[in-house]
């Protein structure tokens, strides 16, 4: 590794924010802690972090204002550490221009790959997980031909819809990362379309019946209870 990335960790729990501090710094990467809001902007400011891994339960601010304050300075990963309860939460802090979040209690295997996608796509280019139209992704037996607007499992056509192709397309472009429904929507249909959900959890069944061997259980893409839907990594 030639530069090390520096993650600023807000959090109040000592435990919590050491325990984080030793998987990052166990796996390269530079750590520095904040356990206040003010705390956090201060070392934002000061040291340029490369990324923020942030409890939104703060003595003294509100962890949404944080992402909102930090979104209008920078475009820098914000990673949300949240508790399972609290699905709303994890829509506004996604909406908000926070990057992913994790819920209590994580892995270190879940925290760190969180991590390493969120890295990984502010390098990718401007915009979140904004990559080139053209070439392939590929995760296990499925590729997505983007060239040829083709979804494949084990180099068979999948024969999506339009509208499915639309869905994994944009999914395999931000892969690894979770994308609300209110995103999707967006993104896909335009501005109007939020609110109606429905569309979308009917495309993405038959989405299912087509590219997972077991619609129940996907290998491919992920339902976030609540909140969205997330491609697996790729290769
Ligand atoms: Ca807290």
């Amino acid at each position: 590794m030639t530069i090390r990335d520096k993650i600023l960790v807000v959090e109040d729990e000592k435990t919590i924010s050491g325990l984080i501090k030793a998987i990052l710094t166990a796996n390269g990467y530079d750590v520095i802690q904040a356990s206040t809001g003010s705390e956090a902007f201060s070392m934002i400011s000061s040291h340029c972090p490369d990324l923020v891994v942030l409890d939104l339960g703060l003595p003294d601010m509100d962890g949404m204002d944080i992402i909102s304050t930090v979104r209008s300075w920078t475009s820098m990963p914000i990673i949300v550490v949240s508790a399972r309860s609290y699905e709303r939460d994890k829509v506004q802090a996604l909406d908000k221009g926070a990057d992913d979040y994790v819920t209590k209690p994580f892995s270190p295997a879940e925290l760190l790959a969180r991590v390493r996608v969120a890295l990984r796509h502010t390098r990718s280019g401007p915009g979140s997980g904004a990559i080139a139209n053209t070439g392939k992704f590929t995760a296990g037996d499925l590729t997505i031909d983007y060239d040829k607007h083709q979804v494949l499992i084990a180099g068979e056509n999948c024969r999506l819809t339009q509208n499915e192709y639309k869905i994994v397309a944009l999914l395999g472009k931000c892969a690894g990362k979770v994308l609300t429904y209110d995103f999707i929507m967006k993104e896909l249909w335009g501005p109007q379309s939020k609110g109606n959900n429905q569309i979308l959890r009917v495309n993405m069944a038959n989405i299912r019946r087509k590219i997972e061997k077991n619609p129940a259980e996907p290998q491919y893409i992920f339902t976030e209870v609540g909140v969205g839907y997330r491609m697996i990594e790729g290769d």
